[in-house]
């Protein structure tokens, strides 16, 4: 069944299309009376029918069907630059983070401000949307703006104190590190979740530091340095494997 995204919020009765799901609707080319299911992002989905000019549907029924992850994580990235960065948005998306904040560190090779910043994050919750299409989430992620890890740190929500906080750490650059899955024994469901990983240079002695002291805990991923887009998704794979 094809999956299409509307801006909230949605009721009962016809829904007109904006024109990125009218864009879909004509590459998938449906066609009037078509069977399609509609969410808004917020939870929930309706089952519905494309009306007769195929540029509105028709919502029947809300279903209450949820596929997001054990836990409530905020995946804080430093961004790697071109086309990674959408990659990772989109498979961090099926992998169930429910926040995903772009950082700019002292080694990242990608640097947005402004009009430039605010554009790559529209473009990317885009990447968001297709994906939660695609993968059958009824939630749509947030995509905190661009900002620098320092921050992202002092901006976190005081309901975060109650979070648990993680740095993918390559085992070499720290002495105490914790695999994985030793770090997460014993984590109750719906835990909020805070992981932070670096850029392609990594993160520098000065951001390690401000990290730990808000609390983070070096996490290992395995012996091998991964890269800045595979070692987030590692660790959101790990995190939904312990709990498969
Ligand atoms: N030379 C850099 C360093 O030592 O940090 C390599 C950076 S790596 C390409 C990008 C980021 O991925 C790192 O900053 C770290 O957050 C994460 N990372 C890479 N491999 C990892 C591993 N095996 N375990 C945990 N985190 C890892």
């Amino acid at each position: 069944m094809h999956r299409l995204y509307l801006e909230p919020p949605l009721q009962a009765g016809v829904v007109a299309l904006g024109p990125p799901a009218l864009r879909h609707v004509r590459a998938l080319r449906l066609r009037a009376g078509d069977p399609v299911v509609v969410f808004d992002g917020g939870g929930g989905q309706w089952r519905a029918r494309l009306g007769d000019a195929g540029d509105r549907v028709e919502l029947l029924a809300f279903e209450g069907v949820e596929r997001e992850a054990a836990w409530e994580i905020e995946l804080a990235v430093g961004m790697p630059a071109n086309e990674r960065m959408d990659w990772l948005v989109e498979k961090a998306v099926e992998l169930g983070a429910q926040r995903i904040a772009p950082l700019m560190t002292s080694r990242a090779v990608l640097r947005l401000e402004g009009e430039r910043a605010e554009r790559r994050c529209a473009h990317w919750r885009g990447v968001a949307i297709a994906a939660c299409e695609q993968c059958g989430r009824n939630r749509l992620p947030q995509l905190r703006p661009v900002q620098t890890l320092e921050r992202w740190l002092r901006g976190l929500p005081a309901a975060d104190e109650a979070a648990r906080c993680l740095l993918a750490a390559p085992s070499q650059a720290q002495a105490q590190v914790l695999p994985l899955a030793r770090w997460a024994a014993g984590l109750p469901a719906g835990q909020a979740v805070l992981a932070l990983s670096g850029p392609e240079g990594g993160l520098d002695d000065a951001e390690i530091g401000l990290a730990l002291r808000a609390g983070f805990v070096p996490v290992s991923l395995g012996p091998r340095t991964l890269r800045a887009e595979t070692a987030p998704l590692a660790l959101l794979a790990g995190l939904a494997a312990l709990r498969a």
